[in-house]
């Protein structure tokens, strides 16, 4: 990467100084890890944050997928969409079960509530939907179809930290829900995640999962696995919290600044925010098409990163179609899932995006 190359995210990063100064009190107190004081107190300023009742923090943002399975002791088929990071699928392949796509909403890019219902078959034990881009899925519609057949539901809310829906977290439908806190994203811990539950009972019974199942010294509950997040990432997660409304704000300005700069070109599209909703702004997909545009999408891609303008196509290619899924259920009946795929680039999208950079991205798209 030379300077004059525009990434398509840059991490939040935390004041250094104030960073060592936390680094000290660890070096201290020799407690580095297994619920020290910083991630006892990252636990409870996220739930305050967040405005949820529970949270269990975690070393990345899969291993809680794969435990929300586990934890739920899901088996059989899991109803997923395709539109979404692998790791989605990849935490129901783990679990022994099988995933069955259904195909999204185009207004949204997630899981179209209306098409759940006809793949649900005797197998199906819970259906796993993504806010994709943060943009909230129709929890109440998709939690009355669960109800109905007696499924869960297991929201991968990686994109959406901090999204809330007329006042109300996001975070807290379904059974569980879960967040990545990789350095990609709006918040994060490095490498980094979280599990959003509803009692306290279920809290505890997650935190001893995600430490090999010990519930006190000799006493495992189940075969757990080891996702325990260090001092370190929970004391650089402390210091980004208070940093994190800013940089959502300048994410913000950014998705302002592309709509204005794009909305009269023609055969490209992008979302609009929704009502009642408080977005997190973590990414700024733009759709094209082709035909309209006068270029293809991947025409558009390669002539950016020829610039030194890295978009992503996020998410491409879908779930269903990398080999090892290949085959799946549900995998021919995903016509707005594969035109969504076709069609997309996230631009640029961070809180520290130029206003001269910004500037080179939209005349890239629009010369
Ligand atoms: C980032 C992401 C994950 C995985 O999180 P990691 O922290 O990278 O393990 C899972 N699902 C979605 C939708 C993601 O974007």
């Amino acid at each position: 990467m030379t300077n004059n190359t525009i990434t398509v995210t840059s991490p939040l990063l935390p004041d250094l100084e104030e960073f060592n100064e936390l680094l000290k009190e660890i070096w201290a107190s020799k407690w580095i890890t297994n619920n020290g004081e910083f991630h006892k107190r990252l636990e409870l300023e996220l739930a305050h944050y967040l405005k949820v009742p529970f949270i269990s923090l975690f070393t990345n943002g899969t291993l809680p997928l794969l435990t929300a399975l586990q934890a739920l002791k899901i088996t059989g088929e899991v109803i997923t969409t395709p539109y979404s990071f692998v790791a989605t699928t990849h935490s129901i392949w783990w679990n022994g079960c099988q995933p069955v796509f259904v195909d999204i909403d185009p207004r949204t890019g997630n899981i179209d509530p209306e098409k759940i219902e006809s793949a649900i078959g005797p197998k199906t034990t819970a259906i796993m939907p993504v806010h994709v881009y943060g943009k909230p899925c129709d929890t109440k519609r998709i939690q009355e179809i669960a109800d109905k057949y007696g499924l869960k539901v297991i929201y991968d809310a990686a994109h959406a930290f901090g999204v809330e829906v007329d006042g109300q977290s996001i975070l807290n439908a379904g059974d569980l829900s879960t967040l990545s806190f990789h350095a990609t994203k709006v918040f994060n811990t490095i490498e980094g995640g979280a599990m959003i539950m509803h009692d306290e009972a279920t809290k505890k019974r997650i935190d001893d999962l995600k430490n090999f199942g010990f519930h006190d010294e000799v006493t495992v509950v189940a075969p757990g696995i080891n996702s325990k997040m260090d001092e370190m990432r929970a004391a650089y997660g402390l210091l980004n919290l208070r940093q994190v409304d800013a940089a959502i704000e300048s994410r913000h300005q950014v998705a302002i600044k592309y709509r204005q700069a794009l909305k009269s070109v023609k055969g490209i599209s992008f979302f609009e925010d929704m009502p009642g909703v408080r977005h997190n702004y973590s990414y700024f997909p733009i759709f094209i098409d082709a035909l309209e545009y006068g270029m293809t999408r991947d025409d558009l891609y390669f002539k950016m990163k020829d610039a030194g303008v890295f978009g992503r196509r996020y998410f491409y290619p879908l779930i269903c179609d990398f080999s090892t899924y290949r085959g799946c259920k549900g995998t021919d009946r995903l016509p707005n899932a594969r035109k969504m795929a076709d069609s997309v680039i996230c631009l640029p999208m961070h809180h520290e995006l130029s206003a001269l950079n910004m500037d080179k991205v939209v005349e890239l798209i629009t010369r």
